[in-house]
């Protein structure tokens, strides 16, 4: 990966080496020091270029992509997208299965980037052969030389992470961090900068963040998949409902919950207090840092280092749309004026 001074041959170049800002207002009440790795300056805006990267790098090494084959993955996310910009750049045909509930504009900014979409109905199980899970599985299987990224269950997921987001944290912060906190969604991150971390200093403590509504922190205390735990949450990105295999749950100490309407608020601070305009999960991890910070968990000398997964801008039709705060019932509690409409 390149130092950024210079020019590079093409958006591929960019992916990684994001910068490392400290957080100066939003954590004012906490012993330590925060720092918060922003990963919408990755070229796809997010955290998931890496991994998209990384895994059909892997591919090409191991002689089983060439060009003109095709990447196939279940997603209208982040990771989505990241596949289409490295598909472009490298030749490749991407497939993307995604469910019926993805918004129209995520399906037209994934058709823009080239890709091929396959809208599948979502409300039916994960066997069902109209499932995107299925729908995926057989397009793999029918295409010879097909690559299935599956970042659930792959373990480069984690890999990626241990070579690229480890590293440049460790150097960023000479070597004095303390913290490292991230949400967990396919645990990828978490796991493979944890891993890399632990290695150079088995005392940092690696904390991870789960939805209200997910099965993770359970199974980490319990190694038991414990499907009570399971129900409906709206923040995209974290906790699931299955436990992935693309989780290390040893190298990582211990979970904290956090609720939608608290992560949304936070997200809007960051916003307000930080002048960085990040995506909901960025809400998510500062909302488990105050949590931690008003336990008494941080003390001076601290480096705590936060991973802020994506950019603001996906998020426009939600945590960022008032109407949608609104909806949620986010404004109630806070006495939060929903809308300021200045008269003239
Ligand atoms: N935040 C956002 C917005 C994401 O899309 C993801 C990935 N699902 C995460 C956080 C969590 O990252 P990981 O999958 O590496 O655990």
């Amino acid at each position: 990966m390149k130092n950024r001074n210079q020019v590079f041959d093409n958006v591929l170049d960019l992916v990684g080496n994001t910068p490392l800002v400290k957080l100066n207002r939003i954590t004012s009440d906490f012993e330590g020091d925060f720092f918060a790795k922003i990963e919408s300056f990755n070229p796809g805006q997010s955290s998931k270029d890496r991994i998209a990267l990384y895994i059909i790098e892997e591919a090409e090494r191991k002689g089983i992509l060439k060009p003109g084959d095709t990447i196939i993955e279940t997603t209208s996310g982040n990771t989505g997208f990241s596949i289409a910009m490295v598909s472009i750049i490298k030749g490749y045909e991407c497939i993307l299965a995604v469910s019926s509930k993805s918004s129209a504009d995520k399906i037209d900014m994934l058709k823009t980037m080239g890709a091929k979409v396959y809208v599948c109905p979502a409300h039916v199980s994960a066997d069902d052969p109209r499932s995107y899970y299925e729908v995926a599985k057989r397009l793999h299987e029918e295409r010879k030389g097909s690559v299935y990224i599956n970042q659930y269950f792959n373990e480069l997921n984690i890999e990626a992470h241990y070579q690229s987001t480890g590293p440049e944290i460790w150097k960023q912060t000479n070597g004095e961090i303390t913290h490292f906190v991230a949400c967990s969604g396919t645990g990828g991150t978490i796991s493979g900068t944890a891993r890399y971390l632990k290695e150079q200093n088995p005392n940092i403590k690696v904390i991870g963040v789960d939805a209200f509504g997910s099965v993770i922190k359970k199974y980490h205390e319990t190694r038991e998949f414990d499907d009570k735990e399971i129900y409906p949450y709206r923040i995209e990105g974290l906790g699931k409902n299955l436990i992935p295999a693309a989780t290390d749950f040893d190298v990582i100490d211990e979970f904290v919950k956090v609720t939608d309407e608290e992560s949304a608020h936070t997200a809007r601070q960051i916003a307000k207090t930080e002048g960085i305009f990040a995506g909901y999960t960025s809400g998510a991890v500062m909302q488990a840092i105050k949590q931690l910070g008003e336990e008494g968990r941080f003390k001076k000398g601290d480096k705590v280092v936060v991973i802020f997964p994506d950019h603001g801008s996906r998020y426009m039709s939600k945590v960022y749309s008032e109407k949608w705060m609104n909806d949620q019932g986010f404004f109630d509690s806070v006495n939060e004026a929903s809308t300021q409409k200045i008269e003239y």
